[in-house]
């Protein structure tokens, strides 16, 4: 689950992390009125949690109340686009305005984990403020690690390296370093986070340390034990169709292709969207029904993929291990009478209660139905069909 800046700053500056005064504002008036009470010059910034907001225009200094107002009004009007959004970009709904520095070093300081050395990394570099992905493939060196075992946390030690990596040495800004490289490893720890960012940490130009920008993302399968940080989540720019399939128990991942996809098991709907490309066609979803599904689970299923207009086609490759093959032909048959197939779909079932499933579909004698022999078969019969 990602959270937005303004959410991450506030968990910063618990974990005692230094970060400049700021402000929420939905409206330009809110965001006027933040300004007056904020005093000087302030950076307004779009909170959406895709990132690249300075070089789409979605961070701007304003010195006075006219360019508070006019930045306001834009981003809150206008969709911003990066590379991080896609072409459609997303709305802003929300403002931060905070407090602006005068910079006189952008550093980045970031967490994650290692999933090849099994275990949270610390990395700080000292090109922060520009995308940390192009430092890391044009001049990895410039990028220090270190890497720390889960249960002892970030070191001391540790902390005196990464500091030294960035260069610091004045007595202050060493001690908001340390602050802020063990307050970003508390968060991240305490809170199953997979990535915490601080990009830019800059030092002011009288020499303060501070966190301009924050990112955090949290480990899913974690939040239960964190219902502060779930009460965080923000659902108005996820896709409403993987919220609807959310709510039904379906694991779904929405996608730029044309053909739906209805699969149990999530190696085995990779493998399918693998064969649809492999045949030439294009997977319009990721959809893994799960082993547990019902009927109204897939009915839901199928609702969801033909509601969809990019959708000209269909792929159900159901292996019948817990779920039952005849389980899913009933779905599809319930689904066709309620929603009707105006759009081809290709059915290939195997496992439990096969015979059974062939049955059903045969007696049903649903239009738009056609059966494949094998995965090749049915993933070459979709891709002609569309
Ligand atoms: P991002 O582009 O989405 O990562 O947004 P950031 O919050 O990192 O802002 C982008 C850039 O705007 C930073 O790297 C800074 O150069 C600049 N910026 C942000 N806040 C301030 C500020 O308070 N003062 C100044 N002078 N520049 C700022
Ligand atoms: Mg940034």
């Amino acid at each position: 689950m990602k959270i937005h800046e303004y959410q991450a700053r506030q968990l910063l500056a618990e974990a005692g992390v230094p970060v400049p005064p700021a402000e929420v504002a939905s409206t330009a008036e809110e965001a006027l009125a933040a300004y007056g009470r904020l005093g000087g010059r302030v950076v307004v910034k779009a909170q959406v949690s895709a990132g690249g907001r300075g070089k789409a225009g979605f961070v701007r200094l304003c010195d006075d109340a006219d360019q508070v107002r006019e930045a306001a009004e834009f981003m809150l009007t206008h969709r911003m686009v990066s590379r991080q959004t896609g072409p459609a970009g997303v709305a802003v709904r929300k403002l931060l305005l905070a407090a602006a520095m005068d910079i006189a070093g952008e550093y980045y300081v970031g967490m994650t984990v290692d999933r090849a050395r099994r275990c949270p990394v610390v990395m700080v570099s000292r090109e922060g403020g520009v995308e940390i992905e192009e430092v890391a493939a044009r001049n990895p060196e410039a990028i220090v690690k270190e890497w720390l075992h889960p249960h002892l946390g970030l070191l001391p030690f540790q902390i005196r390296r990464l500091t030294q990596a960035l260069g610091l040495t004045a007595k202050e800004q060493v001690q908001a370093a340390t602050r802020t490289l063990a307050g970003l490893a508390d968060l991240f720890l305490s809170y199953d986070a997979t990535l915490a960012e601080i990009n830019p940490l800059v030092i002011t130009s009288e020499g303060r340390l501070l966190a301009l920008d924050a990112k955090v993302t949290f480990d899913d399968n974690g939040l239960f034990r964190h219902p502060t940080i779930m009460a965080m989540a923000d659902t108005s720019e996820e896709n409403p169709d993987e919220i609807r399939a959310r709510a039904a128990g379906l694991s779904y991942i929405a996608l730029d292709g044309n053909i739906g996809c209805v699969v149990n098991g999530a190696g085995l709907a990779m493998a399918t969207m693998d064969l649809i490309k492999l045949h030439g066609g294009e997977p319009a979803n990721f959809l893994d029904v799960g082993g547990s599904v019902t009927t109204e689970g897939a009915i839901e299923a199928f609702r969801i993929i033909l509601a969809d207009p990019k959708v000209k086609g269909v792929l159900v490759n159901i292996f019948g291990g817990i779920a039952k093959c005849d389980l899913i032909a009933e779905a599809l048959i319930a689904a066709a009478r309620e929603v009707g197939f105006h759009v081809p779909v290709v059915v290939r079932l195997e496992g439990t209660n096969v015979e059974r499933a062939r049955q059903l579909l045969n007696d049903a004698q649903v239009s738009g139905l056609l059966t494949a022999e094998d995965l090749t078969d049915a993933a070459q019969k979709v891709c002609a069909a569309v």
